[in-house]
């Protein structure tokens, strides 16, 4: 008799996506509060003057902003904690977040820092959230993160030179306004880097030990996305035809991966960011080959398929060629979007491997479809120098 088992799947409650969908921000956030606050970065956003458009919205609907800018790339804990006291001090009954990961991760946790007392850091180290979060309205302005459909938010403590997860179902956002034209200003490098990410978020999940039927279907239509409109994102940041495939694939890995799980290339990019600085997106772009290769063996099935939904002609092939052929896409569409080069050119030395694999640990290693012990993942390592 085959085995039936029950799955969780857990999603916004409302998810707006497509050309036009910023103009559903103003009514969802006033139907959950009165006084946002905004939380944003420093990126392409800003420097494009869609903040001021944001902010014009939320204030067209009757709900007033108090504004937090300046999320720096790999928000710290300092950060949040700020953020936290700033809702607190504004009076504020809602969080909106506009912008990259970054922005999107220091929002979510602000959220809960505004209603549970205490330091983001006492969460990171595992105390449990007893409090519900702020209504939470998530605004990306990247394709990759996801994080407009996580339960986690990602948050460095700069001290340590260590990057930690919060996590919790109740830090699933509200509400995902997910506008593939606020994607138009990123420059070529960050669409290559956040589209890689959205790519490693498909992927991961898809082969992840909790994935699902419903996170399966999710990745394997996200990935054919990534396949058919990345380079063309990254070629022509004008093509909102790409954009919106981006942006849907973004939103669809969010979804997998918050349910799923991801795996090796997510669990040593985190040591990588935090200890020299290589923007998550790439380090996702230069590991994933040499993941899927170490996984290969037990994911054959599934890498076929994926290199099929990636564009590759699979017929024929023998399930280890197509499993291949999976590999070989993804190596291809990397150094297709000018993401070459090894994790050397950031400075990672061999005698700092085995302290990243040790590093790296907890719920996306645990995910990995193979058990990766440190050595390992140092030898994984050495390939992608
Ligand atoms: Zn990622």
């Amino acid at each position: 008799m085959a085995a039936v088992s029950a799955h969780e799947f857990f999603v916004p409650a409302g998810i707006f996506y497509g050309a036009g969908a910023l103009g559903r921000l103003g009514g969802e956030a006033a139907a959950l509060g009165r006084r946002a606050l905004l939380v944003s970065g420093r990126g392409a956003l800003e420097r494009a003057g869609l903040l001021g458009e944001i902010a014009k919205a939320l204030r067209g609907a009757g709900v007033e902003t108090v504004p937090f800018p300046g999320v720096e790339p790999d928000p710290s804990i300092e950060t949040v904690d700020a953020g936290g006291r700033a809702a607190v001090d504004g009076r504020c009954d809602l969080v909106v977040a506009a912008g990259g990961g970054s922005a999107l991760d220091a929002g979510k946790a602000i959220a809960a820092m505004a209603t549970n007392p205490g330091s983001v850091r006492d969460f990171l180290e595992g105390r449990e959230l007893s409090e519900r979060p702020l209504p939470f309205i998530a605004v990306p302005t990247t394709a990759g993160t996801g994080s407009e459909a996580t339960r986690n938010a990602v948050i460095t403590n700069r001290q340590a030179g260590s990057k930690r997860s919060i996590r919790h179902r109740m830090l699933v956002p509200r509400v995902a306004i997910v506008d593939p034209a606020l994607t138009l200003p990123l420059p070529p490098d960050i669409t290559a880097f956040t589209g890689m990410d959205a790519l490693a978020q498909l992927l991961e999940p898809y082969v992840s030990r909790r994935c699902t039927p419903l996170t399966d279907a999710l990745a394997l239509d996200g990935m054919a996305l990534v396949g058919r409109s990345l380079a063309r994102a990254v070629a022509n940041g004008g093509d909102i035809g790409a954009r919106a495939d981006m942006s849907l694939a973004s939103l669809l890995g969010g979804m997998a991966l918050a349910n799923a799980g991801l795996g090796a290339a997510h669990a040593l990019s985190h040591p990588l960011g935090a200890r020299f600085g290589i923007p998550h997106g790439r380090a996702c772009a230069i590991l994933l080959p040499h993941v899927m290769a170490f996984n290969l063996p037990a994911a054959r099935e599934k890498y076929g398929r994926a290199a099929a939904a990636l564009g590759a002609d699979t017929a024929g092939l023998s399930p280890d060629d197509a499993a291949r052929a999976a590999v070989e896409r993804v190596r291809r569409l990397a150094e297709g979007i000018g993401i070459t080069g090894g994790l050397s050119r950031f400075g990672v030395r061999d005698g700092d491997l085995p302290g990243i694999a040790r590093e790296a640990r907890g719920s996306s290693l645990d995910a990995n479809p193979i058990a990766a012990a440190e050595r390992d993942l140092t030898a994984l390592l050495e390939k992608a120098l």
